[in-house]
This record gives C-alpha cells, structure tokens and sequence, in this order.
C-alpha cells in the first residue's frame, strides 16, 4: 500500500505480511477470532516466528531495520488481509512503548515472556477513568506511605488489560515535593498479581479480537525498581509514544478502508441487475471514485506524519492532522462499500460491516478526533505566527 515510500527490503516484508495473512486470516477464522475475543496460540506462535514477530523491538532486540513508514505499511497490510483490528496492532504499539521505556532488566523479561508466550506479557493502561482525553489530568496517582509507593486510581478502556501478566501503567507523580515531577506523567510496570490490582472487563462493541477492560488500583504497594524511565524523560517519552500510537491506529484504518474499498469494487462488478453490473450506475461510480480518492489522501497523510516523525520536524502538526482525517475517513469508505452492498453489507454475510464497527473504535484511541482538532489548530497558529 505504501509501495513507493519503501525500500526493497521494505518491500519484501510487507509482502511476508500479505503472505501471512493470506494463509491465516480465512473469513472463517478472523469471525471466529471475533467471536471468541482473540487469536489461538499456534497463529500468535506462527507470528513470533516469522520474520514480522518482533516488529516494533529494535534491531538490536530481534525487530527487523525498517523504517517508520514500513511498519505501518506492514501493519496496514495485515489489517487489510483480516478486514478486522487485529492483535498485531497492539502489540506493535506495547512494543514501541516499551522500547522506549524499559531498561536492560525490564526489556530481557519483556523478550524472555514473549519468546515464551509468543504474546506481549503487559498490556498499556493509560486512560483515566473520568478523563481519558486529558492526558495530564490524571487521578490516578503514587504517592508516599510511611515510607512506601502507592498507586491509586482506576484506568479504562485498556486493550487485554485482563489478560497479561504485567500492566505498563501511568500516573501522577506524587512521590517527591516538586511541581515539575507533579506535573510529569510516571509510568510504571506492575505485575497484575499485585495485591490491589483488578480488572473488570469492559464490553466493546467493535474491534472484538481484542478485548477491553477497566483496571483498578487500590492502594497497591510498588516497587522503585518497576518505575520506567526517569521523571525528567517522561514528557518527551510521552508524547513520542502518542506519535507512533498515532501511526499505528492510522496503519489499522488504512488497512481496513482498503479492505473495504477491494471489496466494494469486486461485488460492484460481479452483481448484476438487469445484466448491468452495478458499478456501472453513476451513483455507485461517484461512491468508488469517493473511495479511491480518500484512500489516496490516507496514505499521504500516514506517509507525511511517519516522515515527519522520522525527520524530527513538524511531527506534532503532521500527527494531528492525519489522526484527526484516516480513522473518520476509514469509516466514511467502510459505510460506502456497506451501501454498495445493499442489504448484505448490513448482515455478516460480508465483512463490510465489521470493517466499519472496527473503524469507528480507531477516532477514540489513543486521542479523539476533537482532541486531534485542538492540536492541529494550535500548531497551526503557532507555525504561521512564526512565519
Ligand atoms: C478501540 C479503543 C482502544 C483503546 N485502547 C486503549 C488502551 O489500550 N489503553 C488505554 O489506556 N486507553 C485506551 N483507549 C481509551 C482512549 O484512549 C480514550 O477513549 C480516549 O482517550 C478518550 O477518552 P474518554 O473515553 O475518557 O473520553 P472523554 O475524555 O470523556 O471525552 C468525551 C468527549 O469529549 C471530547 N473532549 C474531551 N476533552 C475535550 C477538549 N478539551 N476539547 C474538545 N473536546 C473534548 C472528546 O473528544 C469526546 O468526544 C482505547 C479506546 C478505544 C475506543
């Protein structure tokens, strides 16, 4: 999908990705996946194995030398095979987070856990209950207790927040007598089996191959050794991590769109009414043209923030603009390619319709279109008052 932006060893992986699905993401399977709320074991194993299984991990921890812009490519990929939200998307962002986060100790239990399981062994929990939007607003907290670290607070919407054994978790740093690390984000990674620690699951009514769930601290007793990273890189690390979260939530979307739009135009040429095939109504022409049109202005817009990042320039901007425009835009195809379905795009006897639910969950995560709008409109005053 991204084909021109990558080199030909880019190139090469994202045709592993198509390979990959193509052997294991039969309709069958990915409705099953649905249903059952996650992938087996041996298709999670089957993935570790290939040559994508530590994408998101750098080279020097197994993860293959690519570029920002291929492993959305890579992710899109795969989205587009199982024309579902997929687990790889997930774990490609725990991944990513947790390099960025985890020293020597941490990230050898990370991999040891990973090559193990052949799943992430700690999920994110960032999103406060009550004000998920306010990324510094949090409630939850650790403070001191007679000597001891405590954490307190309730996070939501957390993806496999049931199901893994750690949970990589933030919080405002109450710990020391200072505005500036009051103010900074902490994250911690806590084993799940801590005392104090529960989860609830949360019932989602798309993107249901991974499941959600509230997490709830009560007093939980930390150890110095599970902080991550250090309070004076926390708010840099931070807002790295909303950038390729962005990307990332973006690769699912385009994934998904293009699924929708090679659906779309198959079934527009193989039904007939009247010995016309319906692509050939004008008004079903304008949808697919629509179509085509977004899915380029996606791409451009994924390719322009993934260089942006790698670039080191104008990220904020570039991140904004794109989150705010592919998940909706995914969405706004999906519904197309249910309309040319007529009534069958609104059964599951296509997929068209649980691409669109997919869509619609990727304008929330990791930052909501509105919340994209107050970036985006703030960078643009400030990069023209520049000028
Ligand atoms: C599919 C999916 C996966 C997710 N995965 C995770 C995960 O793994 N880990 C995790 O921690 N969280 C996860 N989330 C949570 C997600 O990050 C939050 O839902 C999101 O940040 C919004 O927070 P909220 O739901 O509390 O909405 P609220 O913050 O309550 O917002 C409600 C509404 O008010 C708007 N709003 C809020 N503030 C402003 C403002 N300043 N200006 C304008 N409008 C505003 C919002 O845009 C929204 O429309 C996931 C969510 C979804 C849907």
């Amino acid at each position: 999908m991204f084909s021109d932006y990558l080199t030909e060893s880019e190139r090469q992986l994202v045709e592993k990705a198509r390979v990959f699905g193509e052997e294991h993401f039969t309709e069958e399977n990915v409705s099953r996946w649905y249903k059952e709320g996650g992938i087996p074991g041996d298709v999670a194993e089957a993935y570790r194995c290939s040559d994508l299984g530590y994408l998101g991990f750098s080279p020097e921890r197994g993860g293959p030398d690519v570029s920002y812009t291929a492993q959305i490519a890579i992710l899109a990929e795969l989205t587009k095979s199982a024309g579902a939200i997929m687990p790889f998307q997930s774990q490609l962002l725990d991944f990513q987070v947790i390099s960025r986060f985890a020293n020597e100790e941490q990230m050898n239990m990370i991999l040891k856990r990973y090559e193990e399981t052949s799943r992430p062994c700690f999920c994110t929990a960032i999103s406060d209950a009550g004000s998920g939007s306010d990324a510094l607003g949090y409630r939850t907290t650790v403070r001191k207790k007679d000597g001891k670290l405590v954490l307190s607070g309730e996070k939501v919407f957390v993806a496999n927040g049931q199901h893994t054994p750690y949970i990589m978790v933030s919080a405002k740093d109450l710990t020391e007598e200072s505005d500036f690390i009051s103010a900074m984000p902490s994250f911690w990674l806590i084993p799940s089996s801590c005392e104090g620690v529960s989860a609830l699951p949360i019932n989602k009514i798309g993107q249901k191959i991974i499941p959600f769930a509230a997490l709830r601290f009560d007093n939980v007793e930390l150890k110095p050794e599970w902080r991550l990273g250090t309070p004076y890189q926390a708010l840099s690390q931070f807002q790295s991590i909303l950038d390729i979260g962005r990307c990332i939530i973006c690769a699912g979307s385009v994934g998904l769109a293009q699924a929708a739009f090679d659906d779309a135009v198959h079934h527009a040429n193989a039904r007939k009414i009247r010995d016309r095939r319906i692509g050939d109504f004008q008004q079903i022409g304008l949808m697919l043209t629509e179509m085509n049109s977004m899915l380029i202005n996606m791409k451009a817009h994924i390719n322009h923030a993934c260089r942006s990042i790698e670039q080191g320039s104008g990220a904020k901007l570039a991140v904004a603009l794109m989150k705010k425009y592919v998940p909706a835009t995914a969405g706004e195809v999906a519904n197309r390619a249910m309309q040319i379905f007529g009534g069958a795009g609104y059964t599951d006897s296509s997929r068209v319709g649980r691409i669109w639910i997919d869509c619609r969950g990727s304008q929330y995560a990791v930052g909501t279109d509105q919340i994209m709008v107050n970036i985006a409109s703030r960078a643009i005053l400030d990069k023209y008052a520049e000028q």
